[in-house]
């Protein structure tokens, strides 16, 4: 049956993405590393897109990142985000390296974001999925 098209659509949480999501439900963060090269990345893949070796390892993220790039969203992507408006998503850089597509939460205005910003990692159950996301370190 196709999920409610008002609510957020479900991740993909085949074999490759399900230490990712199951770490969410477990209020974590994690990201991929290289045994081969040391690289750390996201999303997981089954190789290094460096080196493109299959040796890799999950490990969780502090939860501390900067902020890279962002963008508000006074129009919905979809259906499920009518109710969202205006919302942030962001690229941020997570402290061990990974760059990350995250809304960033908890903004009173969004003008106030900056670059390079300390962030924190806030992880919400959003339409039933636990979703790592980030707020600012220091209200904004
Ligand atoms: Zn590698």
């Amino acid at each position: 049956m196709d999920r409610d098209p008002s609510l957020l659509p479900l991740p993909d949480d085949g074999p490759v993405q399900r230490p990712f999501w199951d770490a969410a439900k477990d209020g974590k963060l994690v990201f991929q590393r290289c045994q081969n090269c040391n690289h750390a990345f996201l999303p997981g893949r089954e190789e290094c897109p460096r080196c493109l070796k299959p040796d890799l390892v999950w490990e969780e993220a502090s939860g501390r990142a900067t902020l890279y790039s962002w963008v508000v969203y006074y129009r919905p992507y979809g259906e499920a985000y009518k109710s969202r408006v205006p919302y942030t998503v962001g690229i941020v850089v997570l402290e061990e390296g990974p760059r990350f597509a995250s809304n960033i939460v908890d903004v009173a205005d969004p003008e106030a974001l900056e670059i390079d910003q300390p962030l924190e990692l806030k992880i919400e159950v959003d339409d039933g999925i636990a979703i790592p996301r980030f707020k600012p370190a220091v209200a904004v």
